[in-house]
């Protein structure tokens, strides 16, 4: 036991000197979310509970009074928003259902579903990052109700993420779903752990979009580009 626990405190250590030496750089070249194969042994329950007491240790540790008001409840409502709320998209099980339709007009044209606001939260920091998504496809045998391509938007963004990986993940999705391989994502969002802390540029935006197949083609990407502009 003595030994395990020496080895993973110098395991912790050396992934602490690693993240001191990586700094601010949002890198992750994983486009799986990195989750345990345990992940979801623990139900949310209990999950919400082992969040809260931790959380109060923390705010403990940075010294404030536990026994006030207005933080007493605090450890319970920020558990609740991580597993409930903000960090709902981990669990497969809150995968959105979606429901394909046949393409009976034959329709091979842009669908764009475009300004889909969106919150996530930085896995380096666990800060904010939120704005719009602006997601395109061209169906092939089969179209999807609108209002799901916002949905499946939200679950992706609703986990630990950073905003390359956000964008990957919808489009790869949508590309398995409605079986085409012609999807444009483009996402344009602000980040707290840029505006709020670090370099505090609370101005600055950060795009990152992935074309798939036709979308790869100046034309077509040209016209989703084109209709996305004028957006606010
Ligand atoms: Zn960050």
């Amino acid at each position: 036991m003595k030994q395990n626990e020496t080895s993973l405190n110098s395991q912790e250590n050396k992934n602490l000197s690693d993240i001191d030496g990586i700094g601010d750089a949002h890198f992750s070249a994983n486009i799986n979310t990195a989750l345990r194969e345990d992940a979801f042994e623990l139900d949310d329950e209990t999950k919400v509970q082992l969040i809260q007491k931790h959380f109060k240790d923390i705010m403990q540790i940075l010294g404030l009074d536990l026994t006030d008001d207005s933080l007493v409840g605090t450890p319970k409502r920020v558990a609740k928003m991580y597993v409930k709320e903000v960090f709902k998209g981990l669990n497969p099980k809150n995968k959105p259902h979606i429901t394909l339709f046949e393409n009976k007009y034959k329709y091979d044209e842009m669908v764009l579903v475009k300004d889909i606001s969106f919150h996530s939260m930085c896995e380096h920091h666990f800060l904010p990052f939120f704005g719009k998504a602006h997601v395109a496809y061209i169906p092939k045998d089969k179209v999807v109700g609108l209002s799901k391509i916002n949905r499946l938007v939200q679950f992706f963004a609703q986990r630990p993420q950073v905003q390359e990986r956000l964008t990957i993940q919808i489009a790869d999705d949508i590309r398995e779903i409605l079986k085409t391989e012609d999807v444009a994502v483009l996402i344009e969002a602000k980040h707290l752990c840029v505006a709020a802390r670090g370099v505090a540029d609370s101005q600055s935006l950060t795009i990152t979009e992935r074309f798939r197949g036709k979308f790869n083609c100046d034309d077509r990407k040209n016209q989703f580009l084109s209709a996305i502009k004028g957006r606010e």
